[in-house]
């Protein structure tokens, strides 16, 4: 949130000798206004920061002896409510000062005022990916497990972290921070309600992304049919009931999905890196979550392995 420094010196120049008390409550409400503008993001309550500012100042005195000022009175009770009233809104409205903090947490869902940015390529579809109705999550919040009510976009996170994509690991800032998706708007690490309202709100999902490109959703949807989490979930509830014995259903269905994808990205020229907006992370990469891993043998065979027997190496 930038601030302009010379808000107060604008205001002054309109000279409050002459004016009665009416219109110095308009020029009030027009500075107020400027301010709550400059340093509140749009999911911070306006009429709350308006209340708490007319409290921290003198306006209220300021008002009930206007008239009975003279004019250079004015012109110094005026002057010295804009100095009392920047002063106040930068204490009662703490700013982002960019430490990167929250980027390094998880990286944003995009809601319906992010579809601009994509549509515009200042958000490239291919840092997007989609997380599906029914896959297995973590609360951004307090990190408890829970299975997704619905489909999400989100931006990427770099490979083996939970740090946006866009956050550039340096300077510890975001490149594209005068663009950055509504989630980091609202992204308060002073006060959690702003994203806690968002998270309530609609996300931003393929259908909104691929509106009217239909061939493109019939394949999503078809994608949905065969290969959806709940028959993946259906597969493991039935590997475990066998006590890991009952494999079938599970590798069925990682071979079905893998060839599922490969064979549309080719048929379509879907670029690799756009996969994973198009189809959402690939049921192999999924498996840690159900507690395996795959190991594919010299001879094409796929064996499933639970992660305690023999995790995977970080290589
Ligand atoms: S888009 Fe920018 S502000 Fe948002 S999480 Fe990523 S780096 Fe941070």
């Amino acid at each position: 949130m930038e601030k302009k420094a010379d808000t107060s010196s604008d205001f002054s120049q309109n000279n409050p000798f002459g004016w009665n008390a009416e219109q110095f409550r308009e020029m009030w409400y027009v500075f107020l206004e400027s301010i709550v503008e400059e340093n509140s993001s749009s999911l911070v309550p306006r009429k709350r920061v308006r209340y708490q500012i007319e409290q921290s100042c003198q306006f209220r005195d300021i008002a009930a002896g206007w008239d009975s000022m003279d004019g250079s009175q004015r012109l110094d009770a005026w002057k010295k409510l804009l100095v009392a009233a920047e002063a106040s809104a930068r204490e009662i409205l703490p700013v982002c000062v960019q430490c990167g903090e929250c980027c390094r947490m998880g990286s944003p869902t995009l809601h319906a005022d992010d579809i601009e940015a994509l549509r515009s390529g200042k958000i490239p579809w291919e840092h997007l990916m989609t997380l599906r109705k029914g896959e297995p999550a973590r609360s951004p919040f307090d990190g408890r497990p829970f299975v997704l009510p619905g489909e999400k976009i989100k931006i990427r996170e770099k490979e083996g972290s939970r740090e946006c994509v866009f956050l550039d690991g340096q300077t510890d800032r975001c490149t594209i921070y005068p663009d950055r998706p509504l989630q980091c708007r609202a992204q308060a690490c002073w006060d959690p309600a702003p994203a806690m309202d968002l998270a309530n709100q609609p996300a931003l999902t393929r259908q909104d992304i691929f509106q009217g490109v239909d061939l493109l959703l019939e394949i999503i949807s078809e994608h949905e049919r065969r290969c959806g989490f709940e028959e993946l979930t259906a597969a493991f509830d039935k590997l475990s009931e066998s006590n890991g014995h009952d494999v079938d259903d599970v590798l069925r269905l990682l071979s079905y999905e893998e060839h599922f994808r490969q064979f549309v990205c080719e048929k379509f020229h879907i670029p690799p890196e756009n996969a994973e907006l198009v189809f959402g992370r690939s049921f192999s990469e999924m498996l840690g979550l159900f507690g395996y891993h795959a190991v594919d043998g010299p001879d094409g065979t796929r064996v499933l392995t639970p992660e305690t027997e023999n995790p995977p190496s970080d290589g």
